[in-house]
Parts: C-alpha cells; sequence; structure tokens
C-alpha cells in the first residue's frame, strides 16, 4: 500500500487528474453550499466544475473500487484500491486542498502549500507519534467526506495566519528566498498539532473506509495465507 499511495500524483500529465485532488470551496460559495451530486456542482457552476475539484467524488468512486475488489478476492486488489482510496482521503484532510488560495497565491504566501503538508511533516513528525483509533461501521460513510473537508477548510485561516506571523518575526535567508531554521521552529509549535491531528484522522478515515467497503462487499473471508 505505502509504494502505491503517492500514484495518482504521478497521473497528472492526464488533465483530468489535477482536479480530483481538492475541492475549492470558494467556488460554491463557501462550506455550507457545497453540492453533494456531480450533478448538483455542475447545476451551481455550470461546465467550470470540474476545474474546481472533484475529490469527495473521486472518493466515492475509488471506495466503489475498493468494495469490487475486496468482492474479487484478490488481496493484490485490495491492497492497490486501499492505496489509491488512501491518497484521496488523506488530501481531503489538508487544510490547502479545500481553498482556492491553495498556495497561498491569493495572500502573498505563495509555498506555504509544501512547507505544511511536506516541510514539516519530512522535519518533525516521526510516525511512531501518531495513533489511530480503531474503525468503526457506519452506514452513512459516503456522506462522510463532506464533514472531512469542511472540518479542513476550517483550520485554513489560522494556518495562513501562522504562516505570516512566522515570516514576520523570523528572518530570511541573505536572499530572501529561503526559509530559516527559526521560521521552521516558530512555525511546528503552532501547526504540529494541526498536522498531526489531520495526519491521524486521514489515517483513522481511511480504517473506516476499508471496514466499511468490507462490510459492503458482503464480509468476505480473507483467503488462506500462502502454504509454507
Ligand atoms: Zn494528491
Amino acid at each position: 500500500m505505502a509504494e502505491h499511495a503517492s500514484d495518482p500524483d504521478h497521473w497528472k500529465q492526464d488533465r483530468k487528474e489535477g482536479p480530483r485532488h481538492f475541492l475549492d470551496m470558494e467556488a460554491y460559495g463557501g462550506p455550507e453550499h457545497l453540492p453533494r451530486t456531480l450533478e448538483g456542482a455542475q447545476a451551481q457552476l455550470g461546465g467550470d466544475y470540474y476545474r474546481r475539484g472533484v475529490v469527495p467524488w473521486i472518493i466515492q468512486d475509488r471506495w466503489q473500487d475498493l468494495v469490487a475488489a475486496f468482492r474479487t478476492g484478490d488481496p493484490e486488489q485490495v491492497a492497490f484500491a486501499t492505496a489509491i482510496l488512501g491518497h484521496y482521503i488523506a488530501d481531503a484532510h489538508v487544510p490547502l486542498h479545500t481553498t482556492e488560495n491553495h498556495d497561498g497565491q491569493l495572500s502573498n504566501q505563495r509555498g506555504i502549500h509544501s512547507r505544511w503538508e511536506t516541510g514539516l511533516v519530512e522535519r518533525y513528525v516521526q510516525e511512531a507519534d501518531l495513533t489511530v483509533s480503531p474503525a468503526r461501521p457506519d452506514p452513512a460513510f459516503l456522506g462522510r467526506p463532506w464533514e472531512w473537508l469542511r472540518a479542513a477548510h476550517a483550520l485554513v485561516p489560522q494556518l495562513l495566519e501562522d504562516d505570516r506571523v512566522a515570516d514576520r518575526t523570523t528572518p530570511m535567508d541573505g536572499r530572501g528566498k529561503q526559509r530559516t531554521q527559526a521560521y521552521w521552529m516558530f512555525l511546528w509549535p503552532k501547526q504540529g498539532p494541526v498536522v498531526r491531528q489531520q495526519l491521524q484522522l486521514a489515517g483513522q478515515h481511511l480504517g473506516d473506509a476499508i471496514l466499511n467497503a468490507w462490510i459492503a462487499a458482503g464480509k468476505p473471508r480473507p483467503p488462506a495465507p500462502p502454504a509454507g
């Protein structure tokens, strides 16, 4: 699963792939006005809807793939479908995947996307620090992505504010291009708990997705382990 978890990011030479990783909530007038179906999205935005992101519907589709994989009984297919689904579920937990200001380009904070989702994670997060609660059966699972996205979106203003203050408070390097260690040391105590929480929630919700896909597939028995 880990081996294939990043595959969807390598499919972006296909023009249709990019919008599968996010949802620009502002396009719909904010988190309270999100459509539940693609037809609803099209009704609200017309032909423009796809370009503003389709991640909740892609999660639904890839979850159906996982249900189908469980029905085949082939562990390789189950693992692959889980890896792909997990990618989009994780994207839905990244606050900057829920806003048109996805890289801080509208607030003069360009680069914040990778500073938050890569810079902080690579510098400070250890897998051992993350804990995930057990998966839960959930008959309403297919509606959950909208809740995840709304919760992630609510984190955007503070995230941007912390980055602004970190930049204001700490010096850049000589050419004013690279953040210094001081920037990271300022930002981590503010945003670290958020990064960790979102990582844990993404893991927990992937667990929920797997359990509920298995239930939807009729709870197939796992194949016998290979002999020897
Ligand atoms: Zn992605």
